[in-house]
C-alpha cells in the first residue's frame, strides 16, 4: 500500500470519520456474477433481443411483467448458487476490525455481501437486493422474501408455471410482486435505497475506496463528490480506469490504484490490522 494511503488510513483512525466502502459489479465478477451493462444483459424473447436497460425497466414490467420475471428468475438462478469470493470475505473481516468506523455502499443485488457475513446494518444495498420482492403496484412498502419455493436450480429460461405465477402475487392487494431492484427507469430513494442514510455517511466519510465500479449511476457519483468536498481522500481501486479515474487524479485528495480488488483488500487489511495492533 503506498505512503500517502498509509498515513490517511492512520489519520482517518484517529478522527473517527469513517473509511467507506463503494463496491459495483467488479467484486462480484470472480464470483461468476455477469453485470448488467456488458453483453450478458441481453434477453431474447422470440425475435425480440432486449437489452438489460429496455427490459430492467419499471415501464416493461407495466407492460408485460410476466417477461420481465422470467429474466428475474433466470438471473437470479445464477446469483442464488453463487459463492461469494476472497474480496467479500476481505471486506467482512475490514468490518470486524473497525466495527462502526465501517461502511460498506454496495451496487451489488446478488447477496454475496450477506453471504460472507457482512453485517446488515453497515451494509447499504443502494441499488436493491434480489432476495426480497415487493408489491408492483406499491399498496404498501413492506418487503417480502423471495419465495423460496420457485425452483432456480433447473430452470428454463423462458417458462414461468402458473404455480410459480401463484407465488408472485401481492399477499395484501393480489396484484403483481416486483423484484427488489432499482430499474433503469427509476430514481434513487430512503425508503428502498437508503439514499440520504448513504448521502449522510458521505458527508463524514474521511476515506472512501471505491472498487470494482464505472461510476455509470448518479448516486455513487455524488457520493464521490461530497466526501471530495468535504475534504476525504477519494482512492478507486480498479484494473481499468473508469469515469471516476481522471476526476480523481487531478485532485490533491484523490487517487488511482490499478489493480484487482483481492490482492489490494488484503494489503489494506494487513496494513490495518498491524496499525490497529500497535495501538493496542
Ligand atoms: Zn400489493
Amino acid at each position: 500500500m503506498n505512503s500517502k494511503l498509509k498515513d490517511v488510513l492512520k489519520k482517518t483512525l484517529d478522527n473517527g470519520r469513517k473509511i467507506t466502502f463503494l463496491v459495483g459489479a467488479g467484486i462480484s465478477a470472480e464470483s461468476g456474477i455477469p453485470t448488467f451493462r456488458g453483453k450478458d444483459g441481453y434477453w431474447v424473447s422470440g425475435s425480440k433481443n432486449y437489452k438489460a436497460q429496455e427490459i430492467g425497466t419499471f415501464s416493461m414490467f407495466q407492460k408485460a411483467s410476466q417477461e420481465v420475471w422470467k429474466w428475474f428468475l433466470y438471473r437470479k438462478s445464477v446469483t442464488e448458487f453463487a459463492k461469494p469470493n476472497k474480496s467479500h470475505f476481505l471486506l467482512k473481516d475490514i468490518e470486524c476490525l473497525l466495527e462502526d468506523q465501517f461502511a460498506l455502499v454496495s451496487q451489488n443485488v446478488d447477496g454475496l455481501h450477506k453471504k460472507a457475513g457482512s453485517s446488515e446494518a453497515r451494509t447499504f444495498l443502494i441499488h436493491g437486493d434480489f432476495d426480497f420482492v415487493r408489491c408492483g403496484s406499491e399498496c404498501s412498502s413492506e418487503l417480502y422474501p423471495f419465495p423460496t419455493t420457485i425452483d432456480l436450480s433447473k430452470r428454463d429460461k423462458h417458462v414461468i408455471t402458473e404455480k410459480e405465477w401463484v407465488l408472485l402475487r401481492c399477499p395484501k392487494c393480489g396484484d403483481d410482486l416486483r423484484p427488489h431492484v432499482l430499474w433503469f427507469d427509476e430514481y434513487y430513494n430512503e425508503k428502498y435505497y437508503k439514499r440520504d442514510t448513504v448521502l449522510r455517511i458521505s458527508k463524514n466519510t474521511g476515506l472512501l475506496i471505491i472498487i470494482g465500479t464505472s461510476g455509470a449511476t448518479n448516486l455513487p457519483q455524488i457520493i464521490v463528490e461530497n466526501a471530495l468536498s468535504r475534504g476525504a481522500f477519494v482512492v478507486e481501486v480498479n484494473i481499468e480506469k473508469s469515469l471516476f479515474s481522471e476526476h480523481l487524479i487531478q485532485k490533491k485528495n484523490g487517487q488511482f490504484v490499478q489493480n484487482k480488488s483481492t490482492p489490494f483488500l488484503e494489503e489494506f487489511y494487513q496494513e490495518l490490522n498491524e496499525i490497529m495492533n500497535a495501538r493496542v
